[in-house]
């Protein structure tokens, strides 16, 4: 279950509480609810359990300035929606892009993410698979779907994970004697290593299984497609919830965007670089200029354009949460590198009309 409620509203204090105030009040609540006092009394343990999120949460002095900054988004009931308050100049230090929410599954994601903490403590515990995959510029700008393939391992389908092979006798590992683990010395202490024989299963079969080679797993291939939201920035995680081997455990997608070779991106606003020749600059001209989304806008440069300067094409920027940026167009002057006689003699009489010295 993913934490809803709101931490100030569980152990009554203000938002504006001191650590000190916060102590108090767990204090005092924990002793009310603790599970002595209150035995075989559901509610009441799970007043306790939300009792000691919230203290956990808001007494860390990081935990809770993340917390404050999800809870300003009114991700927590009660927290009232107040939406984005003020500037977010003042959230530095903060290293939690909130406009990320929708990149993950759900706020318990977040939550999970940034305290650490499973939704469901009585789950068992199921690996969860980290993996990166990059992502061509306009996919991570437009949104769009990504094909990956994760390598898992899978419970052996012939052994069933035993690692005999069919028909074989189990008998007790001989290195170990069916504890799993040996132990060897090691700067004068004991250490315990999984056994390199059984490999910790504490049996060893007559005959290994054929398909896995004893180990008990395999290696399964799976492929997934991952939906990538529009607006992605490089380093996004993205959480796939039960994607793992046999539907189990999150899949965690470090997405890494390339470099476009025309776009770069600031915000929501895409910049891409239009050369220009000096003709163009000096009289003036109208460019075709192509948009992310590939299709081609005309661009009226006035004359005496300068390099460099930034022209805005409004609208074709990236679209999140119901904003959309700008594209800019920044131009770049190209000088001719060699010039042939004739046309020295023409820049020469220019820059004498112009009175240019040179
Ligand atoms: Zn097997
Ligand atoms: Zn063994």
């Amino acid at each position: 279950m993913a934490p809803q409620r709101d931490y100030y509203q569980v152990l009554g204090v203000a938002e504006t509480a001191t650590t000190d105030e916060i102590k108090k009040a767990f204090r005092r609540l924990a002793k009310q609810h603790h599970p002595d006092r209150n035995p075989n009394n559901p509610q009441s343990a799970e007043r306790f359990k939300e009792i000691n999120e919230a203290h956990d949460v808001l007494s860390d002095a990081e935990k809770r300035k993340k917390y404050d900054q999800l809870r300003r988004y009114g991700a927590f009931a009660g927290a009232g929606q107040r939406g984005p308050a003020g500037g977010s100049e003042g959230d530095s230090g903060v290293d939690f892009d909130i406009s990320d929410l929708s990149s993950f599954g759900g706020l318990g994601d977040i939550f999970s993410s940034i305290f650490g903490r499973r939704g469901g403590a009585k789950e068992p515990e199921v690996e969860e698979i980290e993996t990166s995959v990059a992502i061509p510029f306009r996919v991570a700008a437009l949104g769009g779907k990504i094909p990956i393939t994760l390598t898992l391992s899978e419970v052996c389908p012939t052994c069933g994970g035993r690692g005999a092979a069919p028909g074989a006798t189990i008998s007790t590992c001989p290195e170990c004697k069916g504890r799993g683990t040996i132990s060897f010395g090691q700067g004068g202490f004991a250490v315990n290593r999984p056994c390199p024989v059984c490999r910790g299963k504490g049996t060893v079969p007559s005959k290994r299984c054929g398909t896995c080679q004893g180990s008990g797993e395999v290696r399964v291939e799976k492929r997934i497609t991952v939906a990538i939201p529009p607006g992605t920035e490089d380093g996004t995680r993205l959480r796939l919830k039960d994607q793992g081997a046999k539907g189990k455990g999150d899949v965690v997608v470090q997405i890494q965007v390339e470099p476009d070779r025309f776009f770069r991106r600031e915000g929501l606003d895409v910049i891409g670089v239009v050369p220009i020749n000096l003709a163009q600059a000096m009289l003036g001209s109208k460019i075709k200029v192509r948009t992310l989304d590939a299709k081609q806008v005309v661009l009226k440069l006035p004359p005496g354009t300068q390099h460099g300067q930034k022209f805005r094409i409004p609208g074709q920027g990236i679209e999140r949460n119901g904003r959309r940026g700008d594209q800019y167009v920044e131009v770049h002057v190209q000088i001719p590198e060699r010039l042939s006689p004739e046309e020295q003699a023409a820049v020469k009489a220019f820059a004498e009309k112009a009175g240019l010295k040179y």
